[in-house]
């Protein structure tokens, strides 16, 4: 069976178990992969940042109530959270750190702040 280097596709010679063909290739293809990953982090943080900015400019006293419409037109992105908190009663809270919401009815959610 023939090898391929990950980096730059040059058949491989030697051990089965080579990956690369020199040190160049690996530290190339290495330097890629955990660059991604930094920009992917960056990214998720970028947005829970974002997140957290609008419920605290939304909520700046501790509870208040805001519609779907005005979140999604501030930029706020569902999809970024930190925790998820269910409450025995079985109403389900949505956190950014510690400002979160509860989806109401009509598209409207309560916004909270936990105190640290
Ligand atoms: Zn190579």
């Amino acid at each position: 069976m023939q090898n391929t280097c990950l980096e730059c596709n040059e058949k491989l010679i030697g051990r089965i178990d080579k990956k690369f063909c020199n040190d160049a290739c690996r530290n190339t293809y290495n330097n890629r992969l955990n660059k991604d990953s930094r920009n992917l982090i960056r990214n998720v943080n970028n947005r829970l940042r974002k997140n957290y900015r609008i419920l605290e400019d939304l909520n700046p006293n501790q509870k208040t109530k805001v519609s779907r419409s005005r979140l999604v037109e501030k930029g706020f992105d569902f999809n970024y959270l930190t925790t998820v908190y269910t409450t025995k009663a079985g109403k389900t809270y949505y956190f950014v750190y510690n400002q979160g919401y509860l989806p109401l009815e009509d598209d409207y959610f309560a916004l909270v702040k936990r105190e640290n």
